[in-house]
């Protein structure tokens, strides 16, 4: 989940009938068919089992719908203006809280994945591969824009994206394959291979490693 805009996150609701805290969740999905969005990215929710609202909910509920549930009072960002929300169990939306921490560091993430995929375009002429690594190494970004970031790589020519992508544990194994393609290619113009033992870089011809002295 990303959030547009982080400040909701420091938003503090109080619900206006127990005085509790309300809980930031994630909206819920939208029904198919109802064509409506809540036109906000999260909610607070009052999710106190002794508020008045959904103690006396349960009741409301099976004299006016003939069904088990209640509701939880609800305000969404930027308003004081008081909803309510059916529920069907006590639980509903106990999953759906929104750790504030977490949300900070994946719209980090994001942030930088955004920056990145801004900069592709231009980072060749600029000679920086940064936005090229930043891709390939987020498992968590786009894979067109990982794909497209990869398709960059050798024109870098640059041997010190090998150890990070060496040392980074891909998720998506097609995108494995195609960095150990890259690489095997990079040390061929480079005239370079790995060595078995050690890893460092030596000379294609090289019959010994210079670094750890094992035969190559
Ligand atoms: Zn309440
Ligand atoms: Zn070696």
């Amino acid at each position: 989940m990303y959030i547009q805009n982080l400040s909701v996150l420091e938003e503090v609701h109080v619900c206006p009938d127990c005085d509790s805290q309300m809980s930031c969740c994630e909206v819920p999905p939208v029904h198919v068919g109802d064509g409506l969005g809540w036109g906000a990215e999260v909610m607070f929710i009052c999710l106190n089992d002794e508020c008045p609202t959904f103690k006396g909910g349960w009741q409301k509920i099976e004299v006016n719908y003939g069904h088990k549930g209640s509701f939880r009072n609800m305000q969404l960002p930027g308003s004081k203006e008081l909803n309510v929300m059916m529920v069907a169990s006590k639980d509903a939306f106990t999953g759906s809280i929104v750790d504030p921490d977490s949300m900070r560091k994946q719209n980090a993430r994001y942030r930088k994945e955004k920056e990145a995929t801004e900069a592709l375009d231009s980072c060749l002429d600029k000679n920086d591969i940064s936005p090229v690594m930043t891709l390939i190494l987020d498992e968590s970004a786009s894979p067109d824009v990982r794909s497209r970031a990869m398709d960059l790589l050798i024109k870098f020519n640059d041997l010190s994206c090998i150890d990070p992508i060496r040392n980074h544990t891909f998720r998506n194994t097609e995108f494995e394959q195609k960095c150990n393609m890259l690489i095997v290619e990079l040390l061929k113009i480079n005239h370079q291979k790995e060595c078995p033992f050690c890893a460092e870089l030596v000379k294609a011809q090289a019959k010994k490693c210079m670094h750890c002295q094992a035969d190559v």
